[in-house]
């Protein structure tokens, strides 16, 4: 049982985000809204990571929405960055969520359809003087900034004047500087134990091109600014975020707290966000773990290396955290929403077991995915006492549980069975063929091995058999055969490439500074490519990221890229053998 199926009720997971947000509720203090958004930076594809703080923002606001209250979550990009990001990085996110089955409300938000009011705001500030623009370099920045034990010191900008200030932040909005020659710093307290408050720079020069908004910005804010005023414009109640941010939050209530509500509220209202009846009430940040899974990097920095030196075969590669790696690995998004409602939320960090996200795939497949057999590496099978011109039609159920009809496998003369269900000299305990013996053929009659056919170099190549007719899919009376093998028949049999795939890495924590560089400890054999195997007919009509447990072998599904007809190519998910639910079982 996941560990914490006991707290799912219908309402999703139990935590004490959602204690929170109740609380809030009976308090009135909202209204009864509760408006939630999702972040991301447009500058990486979404990853297992994201999928928990996707599962909690729009999983709490559908919940919230289903009980009778005005839930939303909005889906902003947070574009404040524009070297780094791009409109590829945009529609592989709102895929990816859509994928995962969530919607956003509205129409998708950018930060940067925000610039001109972060602008204006910023104007604000100088105006009330609680901004400046510095005149400090970011390297001598950094030196005035102190450190953790010691106080920084003033920057001699400080005291500018109101005027200066205002005529040089216009001035840095015209393009007259250059890239760091001048920032916008919100007047706060350079003595202050956070490092944060200590008068962040709020706005700097860039003089690029952004992808939604071209030439307009020479100046762009940063995140701590932007996201807090973003959060407020949305008329966000609960803006929930990693553990990182949580040395931020003093920063995200001053900028608030500075801003007049008159000014937030009449943006807000100019943007449709909110009506002018209604109170305004701030958002507020609340901080939860980051996902951490064990095997696995999660920093879509790394992942982006991993893409860009050709380690991997894209963002999609079905060896990556990333959900669209996920989703072409063969993982279902189901199995994903209930993987991270199986983790929790809390406020302290861990590591979870990537058996977890394993046994949540399984779970899922074993329940609803079809039966078929696929043999991955073919060794040819002729039943010498089977007529060379009689074929039959084998019946077999799709699943062994639910009624979701049968499959046909015609049953001839020739068929392949897995090189390694035959032994010549068998180990102690092998149950499958030798010599003599005899085994099960799944769903089809017991063969006896009588003769076996080698080619020049002593390689086995072909088992010459015999199969009893009184065998259809039982044991006669007073005979046990204990092996049961999978097979596909050799005429109708479907050409495949199976795709196994490993763990990317090799060590339980590829971030560990003791192992050096993260690159070091990848799997050499993460992927291992089986060309040659033979699919039961059924799998010629097999769609796009269709699921199978293929009998004996494992979960698998159908590439959505390289597969195409004619030409199957399928991904194993993962193997049948579940690890995890023993442990904790
Ligand atoms: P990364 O550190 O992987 O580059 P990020 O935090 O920079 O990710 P964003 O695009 O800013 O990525 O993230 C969008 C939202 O997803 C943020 O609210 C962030 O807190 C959340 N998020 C990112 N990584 C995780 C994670 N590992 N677990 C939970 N939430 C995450
Ligand atoms: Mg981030």
């Amino acid at each position: 049982m996941p560990a914490n199926a006991d707290k799912i009720d219908s309402r999703g997971p139990s935590h004490f985000i959602r204690h929170m947000v109740d609380q809030d509720l009976a308090a009135g203090k909202h209204g009864g809204r509760v408006q939630t958004r999702f972040p991301p930076e447009p500058n990486g594809f979404l990853h297992i990571g994201h999928a928990k703080s996707i599962c909690l923002n729009f999983g709490l606001a559908q919940s919230y929405l289903d009980a009778g209250y005005q839930g939303a979550c909005n889906l902003r990009f947070d574009d404040t960055n524009p070297e780094k990001e791009s409109q590829e990085y945009i529609d592989a996110i709102r895929e990816d969520i859509r994928w995962l089955g969530f919607s956003w409300q509205g129409d998708v938000r950018y930060t940067s359809a925000y610039f001109q009011y972060l602008c204006d705001f910023a104007v604000e500030l100088i105006r009330l003087g609680k901004a400046y623009v510095c005149s400090l370099t970011p390297e001598q920045a950094r030196e005035y900034r102190g450190t953790l034990t010691e106080p920084g010191r003033d920057s001699p900008s400080r005291d500018r004047s109101i005027d200066d200030s205002l005529d040089l932040f216009a001035r840095m909005r015209a393009g007259e500087f250059a890239d760091g020659s001048y920032s916008l710093r919100a007047k706060i307290d350079m003595a202050s134990p956070n490092i944060n408050m200590r008068d962040p720079v709020i706005y700097r020069i860039r003089r690029i091109d952004h992808h939604q908004t071209g030439e307009a910005w020479k100046v762009y804010p940063m995140y701590d600014y932007a996201h807090c005023i973003s959060d407020a414009l949305e008329h966000v109640t609960h803006s929930l975020c990693t553990l990182e941010f949580e040395d931020h939050r003093p920063l995200y209530d001053w900028i608030l707290q500075a801003l007049p509500d008159e000014s937030l509220n009449s943006a807000c209202i100019a943007l449709g966000n909110k009506t002018p009846d209604t109170d305004y009430v701030l958002p507020q940040q609340t901080e939860f773990a980051r996902l951490n899974i064990n095997y696995t990097v999660m920093s879509k920095r790394k992942l982006k290396e991993l893409v860009e030196l050709g380690l991997v075969s894209g963002w999609d590669d079905p060896r990556m955290p990333t959900l669209s790696g996920l989703r072409r690995r063969g993982f279902t998004p189901h199995s994903i929403r209930n993987f991270c409602d199986m983790i929790g939320m809390s406020r302290s960090e861990s590591i979870v077991d990537v058996g977890m996200l394993e046994h949540s795939i399984r779970e899922d497949l074993d329940t609803h995915a079809p039966r078929a057999m696929c043999v991955l590496r073919p060794l040819k099978v002729t039943l010498t006492n089977y007529p060379a011109d009689k074929n039959e039609i084998l019946q077999l159920p799709r699943h062994p549980k639910k009624d979701i009809g049968h499959r046909e496998l015609p049953f001839g003369n020739e068929l392949f069975i897995d090189r390694s269900d035959f032994e010549e000299v068998p180990p102690p305990g092998f149950k499958r063929l030798t010599t003599g013996s005899e085994v099960r053929l799944r769903g089809a009659y017991v063969i006896r091995c009588d003769e076996v056919v080698k080619d020049d170099a002593g390689e086995v190549v072909e088992l010459r058999c015999s199969y009893d007719d009184q065998t259809l899919g039982q044991n006669p009376v007073g005979r046990k055969v204990k092996g049961v093998v999978h097979w596909v028949p050799a005429a109708a049999a479907v050409p495949a490439e199976v795709r196994i795939y490993d763990r990317l890495f090799l060590n339980e924590n590829p971030d560990d500074k003791a192992s050096g560089d993260f690159k070091n400890c990848l799997n050499p054999d993460s992927l291992q490519v089986l060309t040659g195997c033979l699919a039961e007919p059924s799998l010629a009509s097999a769609a796009a990221e269709e699921s199978f447990q293929f009998e004996r072998e494992g979960y698998f599904c159908v590439d959505r890229v390289d597969s195409a007809p004619g030409k199957l190519v399928v991904n194993r998910t993962v193997s049948l053998r579940d690890s995890w639910a023993k442990i904790s079982g």
